[in-house]
């Protein structure tokens, strides 16, 4: 059953692919990427033409793909026209216009050699997607697989399979050759799983909770050591610094946690506040969460709708009152916003400190975290504490400052060995190196 988040009602059933549907899928795109077969043989420029028309047929169906997302998804319709099928959109319309612009390199070798690069497609790509931008994971994943000439075998989330499973049937009215696409709904261990086992993957691509990217990576390793891509959670510092413009600055720092539901990857889920300007950010950013309009999907007024299923608004409202146990000061929300469907409060939380497990974990919908600091090297020490990676940002008038602060980030180090303890780890022979003059430098020193 595939369910609408706005009521909780069945929308329709949708078949449940399993391993045995991943392996006809495997074989057909394998199929399909034969030596001689029309994919093989189509000129780069013509696969482009595909994937142009692919985008147009989106354009044709916006209105209707808009709404079906936001029916299976929960996400307001205006931002389903406006955001993400507009990206879809342009999405595959610049991978397109890759499609007959990878090129490969000429090497002048010694000697009577011609020494040339070509760059060729990985063959069939498996591609798990999740249910956040369920169109716009489709169209990123595709568009870049398809436009270098790979075949795919993708599953869809199994919370919002309906839109990607419209596009299947797109794609195949623009003409991509059978078995160049193939579409699975289906469930992660099952579905999911006989992806990044399978033999004949030669590519895994992975969106989606960190836990499960461990499972990926594992599976690829013990199959056929496929390649793999990850793109995982995150618990993105955005940190306000108090010279930022105090107007722009809580918009942002507003729309970077609730836009999507808070359903984001890189949302910007820990706001760390300079505190001299603390107080002020924190009224004015509560002030925004309550103003927030949150209701039926399909109204041109809501700017958030229901989170995606109920087990994400169960874990949610977990979070909150953990956050509430552990001593976070809840200034607005908290709550479920209506009497069906999951919809929550819009919330804020401050006096939130680094070891909460609000500021730890990522929670995934409308619940900010407000955090206060003093100095800069000690929000740049506090905002780099993460398991996670992913985004970040700062907010200030001063350029020095943006520029300081984004460049601390937690590989910094990488580029300056001495701080890496690696003086220490020199053999004896750095001690002194002839120089030119005929003098003796010590290496040791110039690190
Ligand atoms: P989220 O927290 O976004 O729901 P998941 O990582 O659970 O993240 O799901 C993202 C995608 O990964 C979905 O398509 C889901 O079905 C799939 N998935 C879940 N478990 C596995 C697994 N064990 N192997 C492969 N794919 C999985």
């Amino acid at each position: 059953p595939t369910v609408n988040p706005a009521t909780g009602e069945v929308i329709c059933q949708v078949a449940e692919g399993d391993k045995a549907d991943v392996d006809k899928a495997v074989k057909a795109a394998q199929a399909a990427f034969r030596l001689g077969s029309p994919w093989r043989r189509m000129d780069a420029s013509h696969r482009g033409k595909l994937l142009n028309r692919l985008a147009d047929l989106i354009e044709r169906d916006r209105a209707y793909l808009a709404a079906l997302e936001t029916l299976d998804n929960g996400k307001p319709y205006a931002i389903s026209y406006l955001v993400d099928l507009d990206m879809v959109i342009k999405c595959l319309r610049y991978f397109a216009g890759w499609s007959d612009k990878f090129h490969g390199k000429t090497i002048p070798l010694d000697g009577d050699f011609f020494c040339y690069t070509r760059h060729e497609p990985v063959g069939v790509c498996g591609q798990i997607i999740p249910w956040n931008f369920p169109l716009l994971m489709q169209a990123w994943k595709l568009g870049p697989a398809l436009a270098t000439g790979n075949v795919v075998v993708m599953k869809v989330a199994e919370q919002t399979p309906l839109t990607a499973l419209y596009v299947a049937s797109l794609i195949k009215e623009a003409g991509f050759p059978p078995g160049v696409v193939n579409i699975i709904p289906g469930y992660g261990p099952t579905a999911g799983a006989a992806i990044s086992s399978h033999m004949d993957v030669d590519k895994v691509a992975f969106t989606g909770s960190t836990e499960v990217g461990h499972l990926i990576q594992k599976a690829a390793a013990q199959s056929n050591l496929k390649r793999v891509t990850l793109e995982l959670g995150g618990k993105s510092p955005n940190i306000i610094l108090s010279d930022a413009d105090m107007d722009w600055a809580v918009d942002q720092a507003h729309f970077a946690l609730f836009f999507n539901q808070g359903q984001c990857c890189c949302a910007g889920s820990r706001t760390y506040v300079q505190e001299d300007i603390y107080n002020e950010f924190v009224e004015r950013s509560v002030e925004k969460a309550k103003a927030r309009v949150v209701g039926n999907p399909f109204d041109f007024k809501t700017e958030q709708g229901p989170q995606v299923d109920e087990e994400q608004f169960k874990k949610i409202l977990g979070y909150i009152s953990t956050g509430q146990k552990e001593g976070a000061k809840l200034l607005c929300g908290g709550s479920p916003a209506a009497d069906r469907g999951y919809f929550i409060q819009p919330t804020v939380f401050g006096d939130v400190q680094d070891s909460m497990t609000i500021a730890r974990e990522e929670i995934f919908g409308p619940v900010m975290q407000i955090l206060k600091f003093r100095t800069i090297e000690e929000v740049i020490e506090r905002a780099n504490d993460s398991k996670y990676g992913l985004a970040a940002a700062v907010f200030t008038r001063d350029l020095d400052k943006a520029n300081f602060v984004s460049q601390k980030n937690g590989n910094e180090n990488g580029n300056k060995m001495g701080n890496l303890g690696l003086k220490g780890m020199l053999p004896d022979w750095c001690n002194e190196q002839p120089r030119a003059d005929g003098g003796k430098q010590s290496l040791r020193d110039l690190l």
